[in-house]
C-alpha cells in the first residue's frame, strides 16, 4: 500500500485514519466510519477497526521501542520532547482544523488554548525530567538513593472529548519517564491522535516508542490491556468501561490510573461576587458540556438565589449556538447522535420523574446535534439528574442555607472529581475548600491548571493521581539503592 492510500485529504490537511506501529503506517483489513458532529451528514474518514493481532503487533514493537527509548540519556530524551513541542507548536492551526471537525469543540478554544496545552504538557514534562534530582541520604552506615526505572510499555486510552489534549496530557508523562506508548484513542474522535503521531515520527523518537491503535474500545482495546507485556495503564473514560480495565490489569498485576468523570458542584455563597459567579455558571454550557470537570451542580445560597438566577438567565442568553469553526459560535453540538440520546434520555426521565425543567429541554433542530442549555430544578436530591454524570449542556439547581448543607449537597454523589466555590471569605474558601471531597476545589476561578500538580478523582471519579511527579512516579518502577558504606572504595 503507498503513502497517499494510507492518508485521507480533509480540508486541505492530509491525515492517516490507521494505526502508526513501529514507526509506520498500517491498516486494519476492516475499518469504521468517522462523521462530523457538525453536519452528520459529512463522513471524515474510513478508520482502522483494529483486531488482537494488530495489538499484538503493537505491544511486540513497543517492547523494542522501550529497549531504544529508555536507553536515551535524559538530556537527549528532553531534546526530543521539546522538539515535539515545537511541532505541536508549529501545526495547531492544522490539529486545530481537524479536532473541531472530528469532535466539534469551539475552533477558537482548540486554537488559542487546548491544543497549544498539547505543546506545554511535552514541555513541562520535559522539564521535570530534567530538573529530577535522585532523593539521597544516609542512615545506618549506608548510603540510600531512590532510582526511576522506566517501568515498560504503556497503554493509554482516551476518550473523545478535547482528545489531542488528553492524549498528550497521558502521552508526555509516559514518554518522559522512558516509557514506549501505545495510544488507543476514543472511536468518536480518533484522527488527532493519528495527527500526534506524525509529529512524534518527525520529532526523532526511536520506532516502536510510541504506537497508535485505532479501533473499538471493547475489541482492541480490550486486547491491548489484557496483554501481559503492558506494564502500565492510564485511561481516561468511564467508570464501567474502568471495572472492565481494572479486571486485565489485576490479572497482570499491572498499575493503572483512571479518571473517570465528575458532577462537580458549583458552590455560590451570598458574600461572593454573584455576578462573577453566574458568568462562569452560565459558561459550563461551553462545549455541549462534555467537560468532566464542570461544574454541574449549583448550589446557590437561598438569600441570593433570585438574584444569582437573574443574572445566570442573562448570561445563558448570550449563548450563541451554531458551526464551531465560527468565532461567535460559543456552544458546540454533541459529539454523536447516541451520546445526544442519552443526554435526552436523562432530561426526559426527569420530566417524567416530576423534576422541573427551568429551561432548555430541547433540541435548537431536531435533525442536528445541537442541544439547548438546560437547567432542571429536582424534586430531590436523589433525582438522577443530581446523581448521575450526563455529559451534556444540562445542569441542576438547588439552594442552601447554611455552609453544612453546602457541604452536604456538594458530597452526596459517588462522584468527586472537581468542585467550584464562590465565596469573597478566605476562611470560608479555605474551610469549604478542605470540606468538599473532590481531587481539585477552585475558589472563585475554574480550569486554571498547574500542570505539576496532583490530578484525578475521589470516589468513583477515579484511581490513582496524574500530573507532575505523580505521572512520572506511576511510569516508573521506583528502586531504592542502599550500599554499606565502608565496604566500597
Ligand atoms: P465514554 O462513555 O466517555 O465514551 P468509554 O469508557 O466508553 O467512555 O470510552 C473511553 C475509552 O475507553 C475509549 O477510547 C474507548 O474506546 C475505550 N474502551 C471502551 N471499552 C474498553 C475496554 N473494554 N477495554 C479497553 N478500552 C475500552
Amino acid at each position: 500500500m503507498n503513502k497517499a492510500e494510507l492518508t485521507t485529504n480533509i480540508d486541505g490537511i492530509s491525515v492517516s485514519p490507521h494505526n502508526f506501529i513501529n514507526g509506520r503506517r498500517v491498516a486494519s483489513k476492516d475499518c469504521f466510519e468517522v462523521r462530523s458532529p457538525l453536519d452528520w451528514t459529512r463522513k471524515l474518514a474510513e478508520v482502522s477497526r483494529s483486531d488482537e493481532a494488530i495489538a499484538h503487533d503493537a505491544v511486540s514493537a513497543a517492547v523494542e521501542g522501550f529497549k531504544h527509548w529508555s536507553s536515551f540519556s535524559t538530556s537527549r530524551r528532553v531534546e526530543v520532547l521539546y522538539r515535539l513541542a515545537d511541532l505541536i507548536d508549529a501545526n495547531v492551526a492544522k490539529i486545530s482544523t481537524i479536532e473541531c471537525l472530528d469532535m466539534a469543540m469551539l475552533h477558537e478554544s482548540l486554537r488559542l488554548r487546548v491544543i497549544p496545552r498539547g505543546a506545554l504538557n511535552f514541555r513541562a514534562y520535559a522539564d521535570l525530567v530534567a530538573e529530577h534530582t535522585e532523593r539521597s541520604w544516609h542512615s545506618k552506615g549506608t548510603a540510600n538513593r531512590v532510582i526511576r526505572d522506566a517501568a515498560g510499555p504503556a497503554v493509554v486510552i482516551t476518550p473523545w472529548n478535547a482528545p489531542f489534549m488528553l492524549a498528550t496530557w497521558k502521552v508526555a508523562p509516559a514518554l518522559a519517564a522512558g516509557n514506549s506508548v501505545i495510544l488507543k484513542p476514543a472511536e468518536w474522535a480518533p484522527l488527532s491522535a493519528s495527527m500526534l503521531a506524525d509529529f512524534i515520527n518527525e520529532a526523532g523518537f526511536p520506532e516502536g516508542a510510541f504506537n497508535v491503535v485505532q479501533g473499538l474500545g471493547s475489541e482492541v482495546g480490550a486486547s491491548l490491556v489484557a496483554d501481559p507485556r503492558v506494564r502500565r495503564i492510564s485511561f481516561t473514560g468511564s467508570p464501567a468501561t474502568a471495572q472492565h480495565i481494572g479486571v486485565a490489569a489485576a490479572r497482570n498485576i499491572v498499575p493503572f490510573t483512571a479518571e473517570l468523570g465528575g458532577k462537580g458542584p458549583l458552590i455560590v455563597f451570598a458574600d461572593a461576587d454573584i455576578d462573577g459567579a453566574a458568568k462562569k455558571a452560565a459558561a459550563q454550557f461551553e462545549d455541549s458540556g462534555q467537560v468532566c470537570l464542570a461544574g454541574t451542580r449549583l448550589l446557590v445560597e437561598r438569600a441570593v438565589k433570585q438574584e444569582f438566577m437573574d443574572r445566570f438567565s442573562s448570561y445563558t442568553d448570550q449563548h450563541v449556538f451554531g458551526d464551531s469553526r465560527e468565532p461567535a459560535t460559543t456552544l458546540s453540538p454533541a459529539i454523536h447522535p447516541i451520546h445526544l440520546e442519552r443526554v435526552e434520555g436523562f432530561v426526559e426521565r426527569a420530566r417524567q420523574a416530576g423534576d422541573k425543567i427551568i429551561f432548555g429541554g430541547a433540541r435548537y433542530d431536531p435533525e442536528k446535534l445541537w442541544y439547548k442549555p438546560t437547567l432542571i430544578e429536582p424534586k430531590s436530591n436523589q433525582s438522577e439528574v443530581v446523581q448521575k454524570e450526563i455529559f451534556g449542556p444540562v445542569l441542576t439547581l438547588q439552594t442552601f442555607d447554611s455552609e453544612e448543607q453546602a457541604v452536604e449537597l456538594a458530597n452526596s454523589t459517588a462522584y468527586g472529581l472537581s468542585g467550584i466555590v464562590y465565596t469573597s471569605s478566605s476562611a470560608r474558601a479555605s474551610r469549604i475548600g478542605r470540606a468538599v471531597r473532590a481531587g481539585t476545589v477552585w475558589v472563585n476561578s475554574f480550569l486554571i491548571r498547574d500542570l505539576s500538580a496532583p490530578f484525578g478523582g475521589y470516589g468513583i471519579s477515579g484511581i490513582g493521581r496524574e500530573g507532575g511527579d505523580y505521572s512520572l512516579d506511576f511510569h516508573s518502577d521506583l528502586k531504592t539503592l542502599q550500599i554499606l558504606e565502608d565496604s566500597v572504595s
